[in-house]
């Protein structure tokens, strides 16, 4: 769980705050529907946040064009991260609700570089069950589409 949750109401959360400029960010791109910036928590340099210019807390919030031009944002800052930075991985982080590790409730994709030893791990347990479960769990999903 998160330390720290920022809920604040659309137009008074940080992220919308550096969206309408009312707080200092380094921005490296804008358009109609993103703004890319600096994370100001840098995990490793070139660290970077995708989010909608309008405020929606999570992806289920979003419009799918918003969530499509984040993605296309996205993909052009890591070409450009990559380039800058010239990292040897990359790895695009995405979270939603608390218990999902969202602390900001506007929602925003990170760019991050990564490099031996950068210390970012998240523990991932394997279940493996029996190829039925897999069936019925795809059944309620395709019932659900
Ligand atoms: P998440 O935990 O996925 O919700 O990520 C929130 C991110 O927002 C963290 O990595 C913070 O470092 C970053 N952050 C919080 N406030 C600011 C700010 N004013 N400018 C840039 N990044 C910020
Ligand atoms: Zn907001």
């Amino acid at each position: 769980m998160p330390m720290f949750v920022d809920t604040s109401p659309p137009g008074q959360c940080i992220f919308c705050r550096l969206v309408a400029n009312e707080i200092p960010s380094a921005k490296v791109f804008e358009d109609e529907l993103t703004v890319a910036f600096m994370d100001i928590g840098q995990v490793t340099p070139g660290h970077v946040l995708v989010a909608t210019q309008r405020h929606a807390a999570t992806l289920l919030d979003t419009t799918p064009e918003e969530a499509a031009a984040v993605m296309r944002t996205a993909h052009r800052v890591a070409r450009a991260v990559q380039a800058a930075f010239q990292p040897p991985g990359l790895t695009l982080l995405q979270a939603n609700g608390a218990l999902g590790g969202q602390t900001v409730a506007h929602f925003h994709l990170h760019v991050v570089p990564r490099h031996e030893g950068d210390g970012i791990a998240l523990t991932w347990p394997r279940q493996e069950p029996p190829s039925a479960v897999l069936a019925s769990h795809a059944e309620r999903l395709r019932a659900a589409l």
